[in-house]
């Protein structure tokens, strides 16, 4: 894997999801680089985890949405930040305190509680939680049309 694909389809997969990212390559090239992540002093590119400050090469490295896209978050050098897939896909749409907070409580359990934890959350669909809230949404809309006196009855209007 060479920097110029990894970084051509990490950008693709950021387009794909959000139509208001405008970098150029060169744009999202730089800003890989020059991020604070980024490992000093090496010959390769490297980059720390954003959340779990591993070491992480081209072939594991994900950008993950610090402020997810759903929530409101912008795909700028302020919200985008380099992690490791296993991260980015076990925060799935939590926000980065969220998952922090998450993270740090999972550390005072047992490991094997751990491992459970993360195992189980990289192993959710990344459509998951998105369907979860579309399904309370459709509740919430169902019950405010039931309490609504006359709108599913076919009553006429009052007179
Ligand atoms: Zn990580």
């Amino acid at each position: 894997m060479t920097f110029a694909s990894k970084t051509s389809s990490l950008r693709s997969t950021i387009r794909s999801r959000d139509p208001l990212f405008k970098w150029s390559l060169e744009d999202f090239r730089e800003w890989l680089l020059g991020t604070d992540n980024r490992v000093r002093g090496t010959a390769a590119p490297l980059w720390h985890c954003e959340y779990c400050r591993e070491i992480v090469g081209l072939e594991g490295l994900s950008i993950d949405h610090a402020l997810p896209l759903k929530w409101g978050g912008l795909s700028d050098g302020d919200n985008l930040v380099p992690c490791c897939k296993p991260c980015n896909s076990a925060k799935g749409e939590l926000g980065a305190s969220q998952f922090r907070e998450l993270r740090s409580l999972a550390r005072t359990w047992p490991a094997l509680m751990r491992t459970y934890l993360f195992r189980k959350l990289m192993a959710m669909p990344q459509g998951w939680l998105r369907a979860q809230a579309a399904q309370r949404g459709r509740e919430k809309l169902l019950r405010r049309i039931k309490h609504r006196p006359g709108v599913d009855t076919g009553d006429e209007a009052d007179g």
